[in-house]
């Protein structure tokens, strides 16, 4: 058994997921603790530079398999091709981005080699006593934090959403090797035909570019509030979140919500205006750089995660914030 951590490197249209390099990052820290190589697995149509910047965010060796039908997802080819790596090497952990390519993949895979699949997981850690996986997700709907090990088979086998973790590149390469694997395409994919590709139209709020995120929650009071949490959002040139509890009143669209079953964000600055800080929005921005949390109740578990904490209400502080702010710019 080699003992290795891969990485499976999502490509699309030749262009490599931030998630793949964010996991490969997560990877140092595990390879680290365990003694195990990190590698990046790869499928393409292998005529791109994509190896080098998996050896930049520390992959020390990429497997490619490389053929023009392997250059756009297609699960009847991805899967057998990677499982047959997958039983040659057997590598002790396969890391996936929770994207919609990694969540059809890692449960095709798993079945195929009898493998655990920990899915969604928010951390990752490694146990150095028993040598496994420490693969921790929210259960039960949410309401606790279960940290789940795969102990009878390998590879142990992980989704991960994308910003869970930070992606950092090396100054120096971890490594110049890629391994060409033959691969052997002919007799699968006949049952998926693309029919035709189309980009997703961009949203109006890119919360995972935006270096600030102001966030309202059910302590903003009313819809016409959120007028105050979009000027403080625009005079930082971020972007503005929200909580479940907001989004399900009807206060604000989904696509600003933040936690468990909204985005994942990690910006330099998140301010969490009126959010209690239930464990559910925490799993969307507990990674942020810095956080600062402005609520009216001292003991909202909030504060436990923030940085710095205002104890206040936010319909006198946020106007006050944004003042300020305008005021230093001039
Ligand atoms: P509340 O919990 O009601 O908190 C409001 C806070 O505002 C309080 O702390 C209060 O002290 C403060 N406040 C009130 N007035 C003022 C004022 N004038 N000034 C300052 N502070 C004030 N939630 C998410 O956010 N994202 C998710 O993705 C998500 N997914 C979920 C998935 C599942 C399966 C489940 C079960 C729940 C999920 N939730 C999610 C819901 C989550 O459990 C909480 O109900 C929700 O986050 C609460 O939102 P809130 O903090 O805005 O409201």
């Amino acid at each position: 058994m080699s003992a290795e951590i891969w990485v499976f490197a999502e490509q699309r249209r030749g262009a490599l997921a931030p998630v793949a390099l964010e996991l490969l990052t997560e990877g140092r820290v595990l390879a680290e603790k365990s003694g195990y190589t990190l590698c990046a697995v790869l499928l393409s149509a292998g005529d791109d530079d994509i190896p080098q910047e998996l050896f930049r965010y520390g992959a020390e060796k990429v497997y490619r398999l490389a053929d023009p039908a392997l250059a756009e997802f297609n699960n009847d080819l991805y899967a057998p091709a990677l499982w047959n790596l997958i039983e040659k090497e057997m590598p002790e952990i396969v890391l996936y981005g929770a994207t919609a390519v990694g969540r059809t993949l890692a449960p095709t895979v798993a079945v195929m080699g009898y493998a655990g699949l920990t899915a969604d997981c928010t951390e990752l850690d490694f146990d150095t006593e028993k040598n496994i996986l420490l693969q921790t997700r929210p259960a039960f709907g949410g309401n606790i934090m279960a940290t789940i090990t795969c102990e009878n088979h390998r590879p142990q086998m992980a989704t991960v959403r994308a910003n869970v973790f930070k992606k950092e590149p090396l100054e120096n390469p971890a490594g110049d090797e890629v391994v060409e694997v033959p691969v052997d395409t002919g007799g699968h994919g006949d049952r998926m035909k693309r029919v035709e590709s189309v980009q997703e139209v961009a949203e109006d709020v890119d919360l995972n570019a935006a270096q600030f995120i102001v966030s309202g929650g059910r302590g903003v009071g009313k819809p016409e509030n959120f007028k105050i949490i979009h000027e403080l959002a625009e005079e930082l040139e971020g972007a503005v979140g929200a909580s479940r509890a907001t989004v399900d009143a009807g206060w604000i669209s989904h696509h600003h919500q933040v936690g468990q079953t909204g985005k994942t964000v990690c910006p330099v600055v998140y301010i969490a205006c009126g959010i209690s800080g239930a464990i559910q929005h925490l799993a969307g921005m507990q990674s942020s750089d810095v956080i600062i949390a402005i609520n009216k109740d001292p003991n909202a578990p909030i504060f436990d995660v923030a940085d710095f904490g205002l104890v206040g209400d936010l319909h006198e502080i946020v106007p006050e914030f944004t003042r300020q702010i305008r005021e230093i710019k001039g």
